[in-house]
């Protein structure tokens, strides 16, 4: 998979065997299974080429039935690949929300939400403590955060939209840790993976306004600038939109929550920037997505 990185910085791992994915080097120098899944079936590195159309999750435009099995064939792969299974896995609903479902035993294994209608709908984000639990979140633009306590045996899994993001979604997530599991901010490790970069990511300014009024002036400014317009020529015309970048807001997020700025590793990859290997909501809307996988296993 040709992937182009924004810097040189090694974060990622690529795993070409079976259904190809990327991890973060991190989690695996500490042996905690985890994975980023792409477009591709399957690829020949040799060839440069390979089958396309992976997909992992039912979308709204999909049949349940009919794309049920497809799905979930396709991340009992992955689960695989990372020595799990889907028995063992947790999905939420994915509202776009900052709520996070503690996850228990008897919560692995149900496949779609709608198995748990009270207690995983609405849900953004997980954390468990269950020995082997898989948790697993989607997103196509969307970074997920990974979370990972090796001195408690604990992880947490987020997916952070802008609109998670604005809402400290992660804290959320570090915040559960600590009062479920006695969790301490500096034992974590925290991952923010693949998602839309501040290049790509036009917003209107209400969105800009949401942050200020949030976040405060002096944050919002640091992850929300106003880029120029330009006409046909390249010259600069008045207007310009927002851009917002969700990794730097969402390792600030991670910082403010007391994560060593040394445990914490960013993603340099942007979906839309590689439509080619992965979904993109911007790029292709409704297509489908990647999923994000992470194993609560320590070495
Ligand atoms: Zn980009």
């Amino acid at each position: 998979m040709n992937i182009r990185y924004s810097n040189e910085e090694h974060i990622f791992n690529q795993h070409m065997d079976g259904v190809p994915c990327l991890s973060f080097d991190m989690l695996d120098s500490m042996g905690i299974p985890n994975l980023y899944s792409s477009r591709f079936l399957s690829f020949d590195d040799t060839k440069e080429a390979g089958e396309t159309g992976l997909r992992v999750v039912v979308m709204k435009n999909e049949e349940l039935s009919e794309a049920a099995p497809v799905v979930l064939s396709n991340r009992q792969k992955l689960a695989e690949q990372l020595g799990s299974s889907i028995e063992r896995e947790c999905i939420t609903d994915q509202k776009h929300t900052s709520n996070v479902y503690v996850v228990e035993e008897g919560d692995l294994g149900h496949f779609y939400p709608e198995e748990k209608p009270l207690k995983r709908r609405n849900v953004d984000g997980m954390v468990t403590d269950v020995p082997d639990a898989l948790l697993t979140v989607f997103g196509a633009d969307c970074p997920p955060v990974y979370l990972a306590d090796p001195a408690r045996k604990a992880i947490g899994l987020v997916h952070a939209g802008w609109r998670g993001t604005l809402e400290k979604i992660p804290e959320a997530a570090i915040d559960l840790m600590k009062e479920r599991y006695g969790s301490k901010p500096s034992d974590i490790y925290a991952a923010i993976g693949p998602g839309i970069c501040r290049e790509c990511y036009e917003m209107g300014s209400e969105v800009y306004e949401a942050f200020e009024y949030k976040w405060g002036k002096s944050f919002a400014e640091r992850i929300l600038s106003k880029y120029p317009a330009k006409d046909d020529k390249g010259k600069i015309i008045p207007g310009g939109k927002y851009h917002l970048d969700l990794f730097e807001a969402n390792r600030l997020t991670l910082l403010n929550a007391g994560i060593e700025k040394e445990h914490i590793a960013v993603s340099n990859v942007c979906t839309m920037c590689n439509a080619d290997v992965f979904y993109s909501y911007r790029a292709h809307r409704m297509e489908n997505e990647q999923c994000a996988m992470l194993v609560n296993r320590f070495q």
